[in-house]
């Protein structure tokens, strides 16, 4: 499956269903050479890896770029013409953990404070029946015992690994060791182990279906707001890039 991908303001995106995003990953660990890296693409993201040269080329590098904000989908819907719709990274993760329940593909979770993960890890096989967890670390390893962190990983013989450590730490963590995994599936999943250790909530079911779970967020923390002034930029941004073109974006950041 060769799925388009398109850009916006300099960073790709691939226009994939749930299905598609699942499939793609099944057939890396079935074929794989090499770890693939799977990102979620977000306004946020967008507009940071336009002041980062190193987040814009981790995304550029990655193997697939999942639609995960719904500002992103529509940006391509009106800029690229494009059908597309959301494919939440903390949905793609759950869907992820049921293909390798199903196949026998075993799961290294790394990331989170250590309850969190140990929480996680604890409940992943309960809701996947036959889902083998590999190995599991929390997010707080130092540079020192990162060597020991990768043998750890690639003696787990996991097929697959979940890196939440938020963004843009995950993103550089990936881009960093990818070629020393023995993995073949890398996802980076932000919060999401959070989400599945009960510790975070995601919206309910009226305000996901409406695509409104930024909004159901900003009401749980009003704080909130400030960050999310980035999704008016992002939309000035996606604007002014159709009527003035690149020139109306700062340079790009270099990926070769
Ligand atoms: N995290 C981690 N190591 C770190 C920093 C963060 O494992 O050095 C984890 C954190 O425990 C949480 C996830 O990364 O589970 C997302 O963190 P945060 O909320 O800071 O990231 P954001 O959602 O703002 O990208």
């Amino acid at each position: 499956m060769k799925p388009q991908r398109i850009e916006l303001l300099g960073v790709p995106v691939d226009c994939v269903t749930m299905a598609q995003s699942v499939a793609f990953v099944d057939e890396q660990v079935a074929e794989g050479a090499k770890a693939a890296a799977i990102l979620a693409v977000n306004p946020e993201k967008v507009m940071r890896a336009r002041k980062e040269p190193a987040l814009m080329r981790g995304l550029r590098r990655a193997s697939l770029l999942i639609p995960d904000g719904i500002g992103v989908v529509w940006a391509a819907r009106w800029r690229r013409r494009v059908k597309i719709a959301r494919v939440p990274g903390s949905e793609l993760m759950p869907a992820v953990c049921g293909l390798a329940a199903e196949k026998g593909y075993e799961v290294f979770l790394y990331g989170a404070r250590e309850e969190v993960n140990a929480e996680a890890a604890a409940v992943l096989p309960k809701r996947f029946p036959g889902l083998t967890v590999a190995g599991r670390h929390h997010g707080y390893v130092g540079d020192a015992d990162m060597p020991d962190l990768i043998e750890r990983i690639n003696e787990s013989g996991a097929d697959i690994l979940f890196v939440a450590l938020g963004s843009p730490r995950q993103e550089a963590w990936i881009e960093a060791h990818s070629t020393a995994l023995r993995v073949k599936a890398i996802q980076g999943v932000g919060g999401t182990f959070d989400v599945v250790a009960g510790r975070v909530r995601r919206a309910p079911k009226l305000f996901l279906a409406l695509n409104l779970e930024w909004f159901y967020r900003l009401l749980l923390e009003p704080q909130r707001l400030w960050r999310q002034r980035v999704l008016v930029h992002f939309a000035v941004s996606v604007v002014a890039e159709k009527l003035f073109g690149d020139r109306a974006a700062p340079p790009r950041a270099h990926t070769e």
